[in-house]
């Protein structure tokens, strides 16, 4: 992968003041740390980017980090899909893969060494109760009847709860704060929970488990990071970040927070896409509409692709929504000089060329790739019979619609100028079976051989040569820009595009196609761009995903002439 530094931010600007200082040492360290209860998202690949591409930038290291505190959320087969994704985005925590669950018997002494201090206590409390108590913003919160428990006691109940004596739900471990700290989050927080269920690592060891706060702050330190960056949310948890390490007296990295990515027309909420997955509205957390990275992987987006978007949109403390074009820009701009570009037609009209010998095929020598012509050419076979895209013709044109109509002369892409003399109608429907076409073959190639000018240039495909393929068109998961911009009482999903994918199951495709195997991708011809689907495509039988459409002016025109 391209080594370049990513653009500046407010982050890199507070590392370059560290190092200036010799703050830690000189070193940067960070961790991107996922909690193993979803796939990733680009949401995460804006933090993975940032988080590897600091350590890249900085001659520092980077850990992966599962922040697996939490039993009843988390599966295994989660760690090992967000391990492929950051694999995949083209990062690398060489040895450093950790786990929270990994800290448990240190964090359960840390807790300990809280309670010698007359820090922490048990709370008989119920979650409710504890709730209720804490207060609000402007009214002080009321201490906990148990807050005073003496040392021994609190040391005898907290092993105790360690060992499973007690049932769920009935004691916590809290900080002892402020009851009227300003931040609701310093007024006696629960550092510890009772939980009797397995861990998908340490299974039946524990029956009390840690609190993200009091998790995180302390895995942070073990590892030695230096700036744990995180998003906006967790601002207001910082101060207890900073309490338990200054309380416990060990290494303290700086928490630096920056706004979270919103993508346009999608939701990026593990919680929300697993619903997605669960009620069946996508096929699984790798439908390629999914803004998830597996989804957009198998959709077809690369791995540059998604980090130069993440480069682009920077990092910044503000909340806002990145429009959805600006990622699909990103991926148009790298495949247009990266593929090759093909013929085939989504939604095929046939088109009979009535001067053209029956008996007789012609190979055209088309270009892979106009901006990279080292990546040559290839023949295609062209015939009497060829199948043309439906919306190329119009039986009664509107203004400036310039492509095939009666009479009208467009030449075919690399072979020849046809023109329309004939419509041939299906008798019970009315609706156009095929059109009847004459060729110029002075116009050989598609050159004018008297400066004669046609207005259009179309695609086409020969229909005894074609390939017969399924393609799969997609739509933005939502139709609304904001999906959460819901009247009262509605739920996000009524904002769900219906129209989302669409499936053309008899596309017409150029036959070098045949050995199109999965992963690859192509440009088909003013349509966009395209990869064979790594799940559905069988040997010689390849599905299409479109990747993105193309943004030309054949897109401009098309708009046009519906407003007509
Ligand atoms: P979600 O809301 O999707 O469940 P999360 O924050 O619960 O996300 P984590 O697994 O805890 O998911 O996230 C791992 C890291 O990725 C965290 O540091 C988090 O701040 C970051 N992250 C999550 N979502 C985004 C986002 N939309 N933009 C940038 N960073 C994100
Ligand atoms: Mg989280």
């Amino acid at each position: 992968m391209e080594t370049n530094k990513s653009s500046n931010n407010f982050i890199r600007e507070i590392i370059d003041v560290d190092l200036a200082r010799g703050k830690n040492d000189g070193r940067v360290h960070t961790r991107f740390p996922p909690e193993p209860n979803g796939c990733l998202h680009i949401g995460h690949a804006k933090s993975i980017c940032l988080n590897f591409g600091l350590a890249r930038d900085y001659s520092g290291l980077c850990n992966l980090r599962f922040d697996d505190t939490n039993p009843e959320t988390e599966e295994t087969e989660y760690v090992h899909s967000i391990q492929e994704d950051v694999k995949w985005l083209g990062f690398d925590w060489q040895e450093r893969l950790y786990y929270a669950s990994d800290y448990f018997e240190k964090l359960y002494e840390y807790a300990i060494e809280l309670i010698k201090k007359g820090k922490a206590f048990v709370c008989d409390q119920s979650l409710e109760e504890v709730r209720r108590d804490r207060g609000t913003i402007t009214e002080t919160g009321k201490q906990s009847p148990f807050c005073n428990r003496s040392i021994e006691e609190n040391l005898n109940l907290f092993t105790r709860m360690r060992n499973g004596e007690f049932p769920d739900g009935s004691k916590v471990l809290r900080g002892k704060i402020d009851m009227s700290h300003p931040n609701l989050l310093m007024r006696d927080p629960i550092f510890y929970r009772i939980r009797k269920v397995s861990h998908h690592r340490t299974r039946d060891k524990w029956s009390v488990y840690p609190t993200y706060d009091f998790t995180h702050c302390i895995s942070d330190s073990l590892e030695g990071i230096t700036h744990s960056i995180c998003t906006l949310e967790f601002e207001v948890h910082r101060p207890l970040y900073d309490w338990i390490l200054d309380e416990l007296g060990i290494h303290h990295p700086q928490q630096i927070e920056f706004a979270r990515l919103n993508l346009s027309h999608t939701v990026l909420s593990k919680r929300k896409l697993l619903e997605f997955v669960q009620k069946k509205y996508v096929s699984g957390w790798n439908d390629p509409r999914m803004p998830t990275l597996s989804g957009l992987r198998r959709r077809g987006y690369t791995p540059e692709s998604i980090r130069m978007f993440c480069d682009q949109i920077g990092v910044a403390r503000v909340d806002s929504i990145v429009e959805t074009v600006v990622l699909e820009n990103c991926v148009r701009e790298e495949l247009n000089k990266k593929v090759a570009r093909v013929m085939g037609v989504l939604r095929p009209l046939k088109v009979i060329i009535d001067n053209y010998p029956d008996d007789q095929t012609e190979e055209f020598d088309c270009v892979n790739n106009p901006e990279d012509l080292a990546m040559g050419s290839r023949k295609v076979p062209f015939s009497r019979e060829i199948y043309i895209e439906e919306e190329d013709f119009r039986e009664d044109p509107p203004k400036q619609f310039y492509r095939l109509s009666p009479g009208r002369e467009v030449r075919l892409r690399y072979a020849y100028f046809i023109k329309c003399v004939g419509i041939i109608r299906d008798e019970e429907t009315g609706k156009i079976k095929e059109i009847h076409c004459t060729y110029d073959p002075m116009t050989r190639g598609g050159d004018s051989p008297d400066g004669r000018k046609v207005k259009s240039t179309i695609h086409w495909v020969s229909n005894s040569h074609a390939l017969n393929a399924e393609v799969r068109l997609y739509d933005t998961l939502f139709n609304k820009r904001d999906p959460n911009d819901t009247k009262e009482g509605e739920d996000f999903t009524v904002n769900l595009n219906s129209k989302s994918l669409e499936v053309l199951p008899n596309c017409k495709l150029e036959p070098g196609l045949k050995t199109a195997v999965k992963g690859d991708r192509y440009q088909f011809e003013r349509l966009g761009y395209f990869i064979v689907d790594a799940i559905d495509s069988l040997p010689g039988k390849p599905v299409f995903n479109r990747i993105v459409t193309l943004r030309d002016e054949w897109a401009k025109i098309e708009r046009q002439s519906k407003l007509l």
